[in-house]
């Protein structure tokens, strides 16, 4: 399988920004056959990237969108109308989930959008700092993973992402802790274990899974050698080419 390193850019860089910023990814970074480069740029950016982009090194992401295909829905972008931008849609981001209040039944309409127009979902989750205080972990994750795939039949899980992005570990959350890989690893079994009774085995190591929160080109070696995890989402280091570019290297190494 291939691993995956994920830059979502958030509300961050302007056009202009984002071009400059793609064009030095695009220079430091090699076209790696087993290595999957996915930057998530604002939406307003997608449409110049998409034509500046070699997508032998690099592919988009979109952060966000509505789940109908067409329609009467003032301000919105379809992830139909996305094709042929991106690759990837980031799904259930903890700040999507918080910020924006978006219910379980609004992720997995998203997904099940994304699925339909072709477009690989990358569906977070991950529980709060008071939920694992609680005990409540376990249950967040098995709730969030599953109610985000309700609508995607079993044919079509292979065609989706996992990204397991503690809420309490990233870095914009208010008193960000670093997670440790005994936490991280915990998780990810329940993760896998879950998709396994749930879709049987074959399908269900098919399935990518990432680690995101506060991962830098230090810590990301470590993230990376968790049994079962494929690549990492990364917010704030995907912000600084060097940073960046660096956590693409240590996951080649890791690989080979
Ligand atoms: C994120 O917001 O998805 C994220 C992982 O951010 P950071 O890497 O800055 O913790």
């Amino acid at each position: 399988m291939k691993t995956y390193v994920v830059g979502n850019w958030k509300m961050n860089f302007t056009v202009g920004e984002s071009s400059i910023f793609l064009n030095k990814l695009l220079h430091k970074v090699p076209a790696y056959r087993d290595i999957e480069v996915v930057v998530a740029p604002s939406a307003v950016a997608l449409q110049p990237l998409s034509l500046q982009l070699d997508r032998r090194k690099i592919r988009l992401a979109v952060q966000n969108f509505y789940y109908r295909d067409f329609g009467a829905y003032t301000g919105e972008v379809s992830v139909n109308q996305l094709r042929g931008l991106v690759d990837y849609a980031i799904v259930g981001h903890s700040e999507r989930r918080h910020i924006f209040n978006e219910s379980d039944k609004d992720i997995r309409q998203k997904v099940a959008a994304a699925v339909r127009n072709g477009i690989t979902p990358i569906l977070c989750i991950g529980e709060t700092a008071d939920e694992r205080t609680f005990g409540e972990t376990a249950d967040v994750i098995r709730d969030q993973l599953l109610g985000g795939l309700s609508e995607v039949s079993k044919e079509d899980i292979d065609k989706i992402i996992v990204a397991y992005e503690p809420v309490w570990a990233i870095s914009s959350t208010a008193g960000a802790k670093m997670a440790q890989p005994d936490d991280i690893s915990e998780v990810i079994k329940l993760i896998r274990s879950t998709l396994k009774s749930t879709y049987g085995k074959e399908i269900a190591d098919e399935v990518p899974v990432l680690y995101g929160g506060s991962v830098n080109p230090s810590n990301a070696g470590a993230y990376l050698t968790i049994p079962g995890v494929n690549g990492l989402l990364v917010g704030g280091a995907g912000l600084i080419a060097d940073q960046f570019t660096d956590i693409i290297e240590v996951a080649k190494r890791v690989q080979s």
